[in-house]
């Protein structure tokens, strides 16, 4: 017996598969959401998934650790693979079909293209992680494709990804709608991540503060405050409480993510990147 409302959703480890069970819908009639994952699930992936459901007919999870978007150096090995328990959450939320490909399918033997980003990848995550975001535009652009869904959801917690991945879709005619979703916390405001299940507990108590620091720094612009005034004080809180080292901590356009001079005149977004421990932890608000 399972305490789950749903089954577990079937695996499909094939693009051929994937394709033969969204072909089988469409023949139906139904519709179809696609929630590109790494796996090691939480609530936010069940989120986008519930987000997706609410949409459209059908949802395809796929569960894929990318080996493109990590540097040698990065976590790529220690990344939690959690497969079993992964299918037991989305049974809970009703997601139809995992789509879980081996490496070799993704990148079988003479695979030789790779996708450039440019625009919005550009600053930020670029200039700390190089690789990434080719790395991301190459899988996502692999992953739509192979799924053809209506729409695919992202979530916000990864912004510029996300901003990537819209320029991605416009600039390469992907006919799959991108749908942003906003960021599940935990309580106390942490962010939710698969990486947070590296950090100590020590790590843990402190890891709230870059929400909180950028929450106050966000009321202050708000207030009237100079974008750099608001964010100097963000930046020591944050290193006090026992981050070693913020890769960045600044306010953009919320749309382009280019540069604001003026806090008055664009929407706003505030974004973080900061190491604690071996961790390496990326947040984002409005502003
Ligand atoms: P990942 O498995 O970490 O690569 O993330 C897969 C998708 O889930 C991406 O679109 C992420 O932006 C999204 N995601 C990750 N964490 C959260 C969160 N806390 N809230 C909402 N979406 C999230």
């Amino acid at each position: 017996m399972s305490a789950n409302p749903y089954p577990r959703p079937s695996v499909a480890h094939s693009i051929a598969a994937l394709r033969e069970t969204v072909g089988q819908w469409r023949r139906a009639g139904e519709s179809v959401a696609m929630v590109p994952t790494m796996g090691a699930l939480h609530q936010g992936h069940l989120d986008l998934v519930r987000a997706g459901l609410a949409r459209r007919d059908r949802v395809v999870v796929s569960i894929f650790v990318n080996p493109a978007q990590f540097a040698p150096h990065e976590d790529f090995d220690a990344y939690p693979r959690t497969l079993d328990s992964d299918l037991d959450k989305l049974a809970g939320v009703g997601a139809d079909v995992v789509f879980a490909p081996s490496a070799r399918e993704m990148y079988p033997e003479g695979f030789a293209t790779r996708i450039v980003p440019e625009g919005a990848a550009l600053g930020l995550e670029t200039d700390f992680r190089p690789h990434f975001f080719g790395g991301v535009a190459t899988v996502v652009a692999k992953l739509l494709l192979a799924c053809l869904a209506d729409d695919a959801m992202f979530g916000e917690k990864d912004y510029q990804q996300l901003a990537v991945v819209r320029q991605l879709v416009r600039d390469l005619n992907i006919p799959t709608a991108i749908v942003g979703c906003p960021t599940t916390r935990e309580a106390d405001g942490l962010a939710m991540s698969s990486r947070n299940a590296y950090l100590t507990a020590a790590e843990r108590a402190a890891a709230p503060v870059l929400h909180a620091a950028m929450q106050d720094a966000a009321r202050a612009i708000r207030g009237g405050a100079m974008i750099e005034a608001a964010l100097a004080p963000a930046r020591e809180r944050i290193l006090a409480a026992g981050f070693r080292d913020l890769n960045y901590l600044v306010v953009r356009h919320a749309v382009t993510l280019a540069e604001i001079k003026d806090p008055t005149s664009e929407t706003m977004r505030m974004l973080v990147a900061a190491w604690i421990g071996k961790t390496r932890l990326i947040d984002n608000i409005a502003v």
